[in-house]
């Protein structure tokens, strides 16, 4: 037993001298910690999203000029000219900046936990995208009155702290309708991230004129696996860019899930991304 307490306490030295050491082979990590900080700290980040709404004013301006033209794939086979222009954003990571909240996780070498989501979004603090706020205010100062809806799987309990924090920056929001769309808000089960349901009711009134967001699921239904999302996304490829405007977000969203769906523990989900990497042999 004495023996067995020595060599314990032989390993737990060793393993303190490894951490200690730089250039040592024991990473005390998390898998999240590049991306987080490629959205935290790189100039490139912010020079992507910058540019991909200054071109989305273009596509703004091209779409005004084509009046049966719609973005949305709900609106196809509609007559949708002579419908008021409107544009679809989605809020997380393509407007509002949460990346306090993935680093915090980090720190923890956590992973997704709802309540300390629901924390941060009460708390109002999330930041804008860079570009996003000046494209926003240029489409809706426009003679053309299109208006602006905020279609998020943020959940409808949190939607008055998701229009306070849109309002604190000045993120144009009409007067009279709710032009914020929570998850679960119309009919949808609360459960489903399907924003079908939502595109279509504002697909009613309103042409579809442009879409950004930064998971798959802003612009279309998507089931399955990593394959199938890129063969769905595919099939809109003609929309990509002037229809579509798709933020990076390389530290979450459908594109992560697809790999591990149906594990719940951490070890098996970690275990499915590794199991997914495509290596040189
Ligand atoms: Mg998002």
């Amino acid at each position: 037993m004495k023996k067995l307490v020595q060599v314990f306490l032989i390993l737990i030295t060793q393993l303190n001298m490894a951490h200690a050491q730089p250039g040592n082979l024991l990473r005390d990590t998390h898998e999240n910690l590049n991306a987080v900080l490629w959205l935290q700290t790189s100039a490139e980040y912010k020079m992507i999203t910058t540019s991909l709404y200054r071109n989305a004013r273009l596509a703004v301006k091209l779409a005004l000029l084509k009046p049966g033209l719609s973005a949305a794939t709900e609106q196809i086979g509609q007559n949708v000219s002579g419908l008021p222009p409107a544009i679809i954003v989605d809020v997380d990571e393509t407007i509002l900046d949460n990346s306090k909240a993935q680093a915090l996780s980090v720190k923890k070498r956590g992973g997704f936990e709802l309540a300390e989501w629901q924390k941060w979004v009460r708390s109002e603090q999330a930041t804008p995208i860079p570009g996003a706020l000046e494209f926003l205010a240029w489409a809706a100062s426009l003679e053309n009155n299109i208006t602006i809806f905020y279609v998020t799987n943020r959940s409808v309990d949190v939607e008055n702290a998701t229009r306070n924090n849109l309002k604190k920056f000045g993120f144009p929001l009409k007067d009279g309708i709710d032009t914020i769309l929570s998850r679960g808000e119309f009919g949808e089960s609360k459960k489903t991230s399907d924003k079908s349901s939502r595109r279509k009711y504002i697909g009613k009134n309103y042409r579809i004129i442009l879409m950004a967001g930064d998971d798959l699921g802003d612009f279309v239904s998507a089931e399955g696996g990593p394959e199938q999302r890129v063969t769905t996304a595919n099939e809109y490829k003609h929309f990509w860019g002037e229809r579509w405007v798709v933020l990076p977000n390389p530290s979450y969203g459908s594109w992560e899930r697809s790999i591990f769906k149906g594990k719940s523990h951490d070890a098996d989900k970690l275990n499915a991304k590794f199991n997914k990497l495509r290596c040189f042999k």
